[in-house]
């Protein structure tokens, strides 16, 4: 049976789902509908002596958003994310732009129009200005105009306040889920800082992964599900909905059996969580009082702040591509150093490792930005084996300029944290010298300009070929530390591709082989006291903690989500008897047997 007042009419949605650090995936409460935009106003054309009129119309609309905005930026608590702020300066700025505030004013005198006709003819030029740029980070800016604008249309309509109205408190007590077709920042944190206002999480038919409302969701904790086309169409207001941010899945008006192990989910979530915020300022530590650093995964700068969050000792892995991807023109060496010095100022003097470029194989650049390195049009875009072709350092040492470019620029960045460079998908050892002597050129161009770098920023490789792994030695000698990607040490030993649906049974972590290399990688690494890390996704499996611990390694990398619950895994291992454990697994030849050790360690209580 369907649960609420609407039996019967349930359904699912599905869109980008929006997690924040260590806040709950799952949100539950009563569907609030927000009202829609209110661009469509009444167009109409005016006489000469109504002039005035309009223009003042227009310039008190324009003072009461500026008034609102500016009463919101002094109540925003003195802890609120830097981004929260940004945002609020952003939206003034925008409010304050001739373009938008100076143009209706004329047009309004020019064409003898109304002044809502007069700001939608201009919020139309202006957005059109911002779609045509050829960067996808500018162009996603035009949403940030258009609510802007709508606040203003919303003040010129109704002459007074825009902010949105408070909803009621649901009558039994659950929180609220917003739906809306846009959220603007401004009114997120609105709704968000009304104490009286009780927001589970939101919903919305527009906006992506990297749109301003993601990274406010991101910041304020709150789980959302972005891009839900027809949102507002299949939620009815009042409907009780359930919001799964990690499957990025939104379900109306579940049956009760689904809504109770909802209900269930998100309790064991809140518990476990509560507990494990606690242990963020812990040092992580095994119970034998070995040290063990900590560090986060992350793709955006942005992504940062969940680091922080979770408390992480450091970005041991900041896979830079997705700056690249989805865009005609390649990020140039200042938005690349912007990007990079975001990062390595939020992690104030922890150690970032910023990967090289890793391009190719299932994440390729678009054919516009193919061709801006000299590829020529109509070459293939996906080889015959593609994560065995040009891929990662390949590709970087096949493309001189894209590469030096993305080395000044993460040398650059050295100078406001601690910068360390990962070469990803090393195989050979002239890849390694060949990389070398590029940093140092890049060097040069920066002393050259007289830029600012720290000169001593290490350079690692990623042990993620088997080759590589067979070969360390000659690897150690040249390189400042080694991180295992384990992700792709199992594609390249087992020979699976790890895109490929019909082989999936078959990537097994815990092959045999692939456990040899890794340990062995672990061992002569440390041997030569060399830091080692392993930033794979078995870095964040609580069942290996004990294993990759036991093979001694100190540094994992992870998701920042994984970070706290790894963290409480180490407190209840000491590394004597993990050893004892890894000694036990890496003798076992039967991938069964292993399987039996890892389960049985897996289930040990916590002490
Ligand atoms: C890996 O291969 O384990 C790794 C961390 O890199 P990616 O997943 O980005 O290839
Ligand atoms: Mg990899």
């Amino acid at each position: 049976m369907a649960t609420g007042d609407r039996p019967g009419v349930s359904g699912e949605l599905t869109g980008v789902g929006i997690v924040s650090g260590t806040s709950p995936t799952i949100a539950i409460g009563r569907a609030h509908l927000l009202a829609p935009s209110e661009l469509e106003a009444r167009h109409y054309a005016i006489e000469r002596k109504d002039v005035l009129h309009e223009v003042a119309r227009l310039n008190n609309a324009f003072s009461l958003v500026r008034a609102e905005i500016d009463e919101l930026a002094r109540h925003v608590a003195a802890d609120a994310p830097g981004e929260v702020r940004a945002f609020l300066d952003l939206h003034r700025m925008i409010l304050d732009d001739p373009l938008l505030c100076d143009e209706p004013r004329d047009l309004v005198r020019s064409r003898l129009i109304n002044a809502e006709w007069a700001l939608t003819i201009q919020l139309e030029a202006v957005c059109k200005q911002f779609e045509a740029i050829d960067d996808e980070y500018f162009r996603s800016r035009s949403q940030d105009v258009r609510q802007v604008v709508e606040r203003v249309m919303k003040a010129l309509l109704s002459g007074s306040n825009t902010t949105v109205a408070l909803p009621p408190k649901p009558a039994d007590g659950e929180r609220l889920v917003l739906i809306a077709r846009d959220l603007s920042p401004t009114d997120m944190l609105h709704l968000k800082e009304r104490a009286e206002v009780d927001v589970a999480g939101f919903v919305t038919e527009l906006g992506g992964r990297t749109s301003h409302t993601a990274i406010m969701a991101r910041s304020l904790g709150l789980p959302a599900v972005l891009g839900v086309a027809s949102a507002r169409e299949a939620v009815a207001e009042g409907d009780l909905v359930v919001l799964d941010a990690e499957a990025g899945r939104v379900r109306i008006q579940p049956e009760t059996a689904d809504l109770a192990q909802y209900r269930q989910r998100l309790r064991a979530q809140v518990e476990s969580r509560i507990a494990l915020r606690k242990l963020k300022s812990r040092l992580p530590r095994t119970k034998d009082g070995i040290a063990i650093d900590l560090m986060a995964n992350i793709e955006l700068p942005e992504d940062a702040r969940d680091a922080l969050d979770a408390g992480a000792d450091g970005i041991g892995l900041f896979r830079t591509e997705f700056l690249f991807m989805n865009r005609d023109q390649l990020p140039d060496e200042d938005e690349q150093y912007e990007a990079y010095a975001k990062v390595a100022r939020a992690m104030k003097g922890k150690p970032v490792v910023i990967r090289t470029l890793d391009i190719g194989a299932d994440k390729v650049l678009s054919e516009k930005a193919r061709r801006s390195l000299g590829i020529a049009a109509g070459a293939p875009t996906v080889e015959s084996n593609p994560a065995l072709g040009l891929r990662a350092i390949r590709y970087c040492l096949a493309y001189p300029e894209l590469f030096l470019t993305q080395l000044r620029a993460i040398l650059r960045a050295s100078s406001v944290g601690t910068v360390r460079i990962l070469v990803p998908m090393l195989a050979h050892v002239h890849e390694v010298e060949q990389t070398l002597s590029f940093v140092a050129r890049a060097r040069e161009q920066l002393k050259e300009r007289k830029a600012k770098y720290d000169a001593r920023v290490p350079v690692g490789g990623m042990i993620e070929v088997p080759a590589a792994a067979l070969s360390l030695p000659a690897f150690v000698r040249r390189l400042k530390f080694l991180s295992i990607g384990t992700n792709d040490l199992i594609q390249y030993t087992l020979a699976i591709d790890r895109a490929d649906a019909s082989v999936a049974h078959l990537y097994d972590h815990l092959h045999p082989a692939v456990l040899q290399l890794i340990a062995r990688t672990i061992r002569v690494g440390g041997r030569a006291r060399m830091p080692v890390a392993v930033c794979g996704e078995m870095a964040g499996e609580l069942d290996l903690t004990e294993l990759l611990l036991g093979m001694g390694l100190r540094q994992f990398s992870m998701h920042p989500a994984q970070v706290l619950s790894v963290k409480e895994r180490l407190f209840t291992l000491s590394t004597k008897a993990a050893a004892k454990f890894a000694a036990r697994v890496l003798r076992a030849d039967d991938p069964l047997q292993i399987r039996k050790l890892i389960e049985k360690s897996a289930a040990r209580p916590a002490l």
